[in-house]
């Protein structure tokens, strides 16, 4: 049994720039396993990014092209529980040889094994047995290897001899096109409105992404709905949970407007009158400032403009803060609103 999850495959990973290394690398790993000089492979990024998909998919590529092989799926969790438990029962040996017989071998989150010394030496003697025997080895781990506390140097510099690839947090198009592939895998109408406001919205991880199309997918059918902007609005926060402790995007409009006496509409409208003008420059302004929202997300939400004329709007309103005491003064009465906030 190779504890390998089948539905994790190259076709439903997405390709971006956030993962276009580490999906290539382990592409080549998957056709040419032991034979390039990606061994080890090692992954490694931020919770949620996709790098157990990949080693998954990685695996599942093997082992249609060569069923028989030995490909063996472990999380390092798993790796250490089994290595105390042979142990106790006095059959390290066992444990040993079990490695030993593995074609190929991917091991998640190796920052796990951190701290723990014997595992690591057994994990040793294995990697450099099967990595002798020109078996492939794949890893992921949290950080880049050189920053994994707690694992030894011998250890470390192994990992040197093949290739680490990160993954970064996907892109807007990339969001964009993971939403659009799941909600097709599921045979689920979106409408494209919804998918880019998710997209926007949701810009941390994909595994977040999932959660919210989760909840949405509930939603619509628990109340016999349609899947719409509002369902959609409905289901992002019931999710994300800092959406309220952060200072949102909705607040700083609304406020920003009621103190330049200024509807909220007009912020996002395409008025070029001075005072809204300087009123919507300010909020994005504070927008950048005290969000975690993109240039982009902060445009889209400001009647679709564009990050360009975001980073304008910043810089506008810097070079006024610099310039302009009483204009400085207005943006630092306003700014104790939304520390307060912030906590
Ligand atoms: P990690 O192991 O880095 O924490 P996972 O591999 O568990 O992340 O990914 C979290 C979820 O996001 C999984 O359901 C996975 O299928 C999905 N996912 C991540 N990256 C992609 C991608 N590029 N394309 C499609 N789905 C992805
Ligand atoms: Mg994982």
């Amino acid at each position: 049994n190779s504890q390998l999850n089948g539905s994790y495959n190259f076709e439903n990973y997405i390709e971006g720039d956030c993962n276009r290394l580490a999906r290539s690398a382990g592409y080549a790993v998957a056709t040419k396993p032991g034979t390039t000089s990606f061994n080890p492979l090692m992954v490694y990024g931020g919770v949620g990014l996709g790098k157990t998909h990949l080693v998954h998919a990685i695996g599942n590529h093997i082992k249609s092209t060569w069923p028989e092989k030995f490909v063996l799926y472990v999380s390092s969790e798993k790796f250490v529980n089994q290595f105390i438990e042979s142990l106790k029962t006095n059959t390290v040996q066992d444990f040993a040889n079990f490695y030993l017989l593995v074609d190929i071998l991917i091991i998640d989150d190796v920052q796990f094994l951190s701290g723990k010394e014997k595992t690591q030496e057994m994990f040793f003697h294995i990697f450099n047995h099967l990595h002798q025997s020109g078996k492939q080895i794949v890893m992921t781990s949290d950080c880049a290897p050189p920053k994994l506390k707690g694992l030894e140097e011998r250890l470390l510099s192994r990992f040197k001899w093949g290739l680490t690839a990160d993954l970064q947090s996907p892109d807007f198009e990339t969001r964009m096109a993971i939403i659009q592939k799941k909600m097709q895998a599921d045979g689920i109408d979106i409408p494209n409105n919804v998918i880019e406001y998710l997209a926007y919205s949701v810009d941390t991880n994909v595994r977040e992404l999932e959660g919210v199309l989760i909840s949405l997918i509930a939603q619509s059918s628990l109340n016999r709905k349609e899947i719409d902007l509002e369902l959609a609005k409905n289901a992002l926060k019931h999710i994300i949970e800092d959406v309220e402790t952060e200072v949102n995007l909705d607040f700083i409009q609304k406020t920003v407007a009621e103190y330049f006496d200024v509807t909220l509409d007009s912020l996002k409208a395409k008025t070029r009158k001075k005072e809204i003008v300087t009123a919507r420059q300010v909020a994005m302004y504070f927008a950048k400032e005290f969000t975690s929202h993109s240039l982009k997300s902060i445009g889209y939400h400001f009647g679709g403009r564009d990050h360009s004329t975001v980073i304008h709007s910043v810089q506008t309103v810097s070079d006024l803060i610099d310039t302009d005491k009483k204009f400085k003064a207005s943006i630092q009465e306003l700014q104790k609103k939304f520390k307060v906030k912030t906590g």
